[in-house]
């Protein structure tokens, strides 16, 4: 019989350290580290504790999702070993504050998120859009163009699927400046048709393009999808349309 450590198991999370524990979610077990069992259970954690505060926001109870999300930060913190929760509930908070229309401070909130760094260039994305809206809904429309065009500026093309999503927010923001959207970015909206395998729609401007691209992607597999059921097998594959 092998020793464990001849031939150690690695999480199925990380794949870097030799798994010791098993997590169960939505009916399937991984072997994991202790410290992704960690980051596992509080962001199930956390998931559901946001639809609790989802619910105190609904009721425009803000101080009270406020409170909620501080109590959970608190509680967790000793367990958040690659900083995922200050992240996500910086994120939250913003969000939090931002709904009850407390604009500047959601400002600050999302600075702090940002300051905690990135996973990936989707959540920088999601962060400058978000600090976008509150400046947006302060008036500021020049500098919330500004800050989503800065976040977006970082592009990695792991995530080129995402980008038809956060396209018509460029478009809004750049109207809202009484201006087309800049040139420059047809060719990070082209990357976005590329991952669809798609042609960038023609329309009478670049804003309405991107426009019609997002919502002609929303509903479909992104490359990723797709090479992963061509790979495993689900559904047709092949030359199937
Ligand atoms: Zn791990």
């Amino acid at each position: 019989m092998q020793s464990p450590s001849e031939n150690p198991q690695l999480c199925s999370f990380c794949r870097k350290r030799e798994a010791t524990q098993s997590y169960t979610c939505a009916g399937r077990t991984d072997c994991v580290c202790a410290t992704c069992l960690d980051r596992l259970e509080v962001q199930e954690a956390f998931e559901y504790k946001c639809l609790d505060i989802d619910k105190l926001m609904n009721d425009e109870r803000y101080d009270e999702a406020l409170a909620c999300l501080d109590a959970f930060e608190q509680m967790n913190r000793s367990r958040d070993h690659d900083g995922w929760l200050a992240r996500s509930a910086a994120s939250e908070r913003e969000f939090i504050l931002h709904e009850a229309g407390r604009y500047e401070e959601a400002l600050q909130a999302a600075d702090v998120a940002a300051q905690l760094g990135c996973e990936n260039v989707t959540y920088r994305w999601s962060n400058g859009s978000a600090k976008a809206l509150s400046l947006q809904a302060l008036g500021r429309h020049r500098e919330a163009l500004a800050a989503f065009e800065a976040a977006f500026s970082h592009q990695d093309p792991r995530y080129a699927s995402a980008i038809p999503y956060y396209l018509p927010r460029l478009v809004e923001l750049s109207e809202n400046v009484g201006q087309p959207v800049d040139e420059k970015w047809r060719r990070v909206a082209e990357a976005g048709a590329e991952d669809f395998a798609v042609e960038m729609p023609v329309r009478d401007s670049l804003g309405e393009s991107m426009r019609a691209l997002a919502e002609m992607t929303q509903e479909m597999p992104s490359k990723r999808e797709r090479e992963w059921k061509a790979t495993h097998g689900g559904g047709a594959g092949g030359d199937a349309p």
